[in-house]
């Protein structure tokens, strides 16, 4: 039987028509974009098409955006670029932020920057008034996602940017799970800073990009021969700068029509399991989430022994954040979302791609209540009713 992957929110195949587009790149088209001959000259042509590419998608001007190696570079970019030009002040981001923007805000607080961690709801939306009380006349940035990789909660972005603007701060949004799966539009939200990653949105690992409002000053992270007007050095990805253009000019046309079905599937998919098996819980919010994400928890079970007992079925789906890779601790957004450390153990991430099928979610709901089941019996906290 086919493998079926319901893991897209840790990484996307790369769509054929992105290949297609990037194959000449590794090819007879290698120039330096710095270089002023005709291979330099065509290598700077396909990277200023995928910036005005990454634009259009984003309805940003060309010179507001910035390639980077990922999101986590972008995260970091943001972060530290944009505060390196300030004395240690105060600095706000959510609960449940990815490791990129919490580790890097971690990082400014161990020199000297005062970190506010603002908590979220049960479903995972931030406390709004938690929020808007932090700020504090020293704060430079405060840092929401838009929508979170475990629990698809997706936040009131635009409202978040409006609070940090009035508070005299510049706000930056993880866009990294929302970009090519929901509508993004900087001037609609507002924000100074948004972070991509082409490898969420069929194009390739290793590219991603960050928005940066005109006006919005940062300081490069790393120095050299200046490359993207010097906020990031280091020549060009080209191959990998030409897919992330191609798979976000896709992803942004082929939404509207893509999107019916993937909340059809995941909606199939949500109600089966809570139908099919006592005691598990849908983690995040209900309807505010990203259309592709079913996340929940099992009681008295592993997510890990789910996993690996579904992956032994020929079906891949997460227990928490890939990104988090190997840790076994307990994923920080499901206890943020007040969830027990044994509830944000027994959890389970399917996330929803293109090629997913009715067909696949059915299998999984014929495999899952039985291996639940199996587990189940296994296992002396069911047995002990705890
Ligand atoms: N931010 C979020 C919300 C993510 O889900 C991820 C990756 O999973 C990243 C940042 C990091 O992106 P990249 O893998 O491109 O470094």
């Amino acid at each position: 039987m086919k493998p079926i992957y319901f893991d897209h929110a840790a990484t996307t195949p790369v769509d054929p028509r992105v290949l297609e587009a990037m194959l000449p790149f590794f090819g007879e088209c290698y120039g330096n974009p710095s270089e002023l001959h005709a291979l330099g000259r065509e290598g700077r042509r396909a990277v200023e098409a995928a910036r005005a590419a990454a634009a259009a998608a984003l309805n940003a001007g060309e010179r507001d955006i910035v390639f980077t190696s990922g999101g986590t570079e972008a995260d970091n970019l943001a972060l530290a670029g944009y505060l390196e030009r300030f004395e240690p002040g105060h600095l706000i981001v959510s609960a449940i932020e990815h490791a990129a923007v919490i580790e890097t805000a971690r990082a400014l607080a161990r020199r000297g920057w005062a970190l506010d961690v603002v908590p979220v709801d049960r479903d995972g939306l931030i406390d709004l008034d938690a929020y808007e009380a932090a700020f504090r006349p020293d704060t430079r940035l405060a840092s929401v996602m838009l929508a979170n990789n475990v629990v698809g909660t997706m936040q009131p972005v635009g409202e978040l940017a409006r609070i940090a603007h009035e508070h005299g701060a510049a706000f930056h949004t993880d866009a990294v799970q929302a970009v090519g799966a929901v509508p993004v539009d900087v001037e609609e939200l507002g924000v100074d800073l948004l972070s991509l990653s082409a490898h969420k949105l069929y194009g390739p690992k290793g590219i991603g990009a960050l928005y940066v409002r005109p006006g919005t000053r940062l300081a490069p992270l790393l120095h050299g021969g200046g490359h993207e007007r010097r906020l990031r050095s280091g020549t060009e990805n080209v191959p990998a700068i030409v897919g992330l253009g191609a798979a976000l000019a896709l992803a942004v046309e082929e939404m509207p029509e893509r999107r019916p079905g993937l909340l059809a599937l995941r909606e199939r998919l949500a109600e089966g399991i809570l139908g099919a098996v006592p005691e598990v819980t849908y983690l995040g919010h209900r309807t505010l989430r990203l259309p592709g994400n079913v996340a929940f928890a099992v009681r008295y079970v592993e997510g890990e022994s789910m996993l690996l007992q579904l992956d032994q079925a020929g079906i891949m789906v997460s227990s928490g954040s890939a990104c988090a890779s190997g840790s076994l601790e307990p994923s920080h957004v499901i206890l943020a979302l007040g969830y027990r450390p044994e509830d944000a153990h027994g959890s389970v991430r399917l996330s929803l791609g293109r090629q997913n099928t009715e067909e696949e979610v059915d299998r999984f709901l014929e495999v899952f209540p039985p291996i639940v089941e199996k587990l189940r019996a296994m296992s002396p906290l069911y047995h002990a009713g705890a």
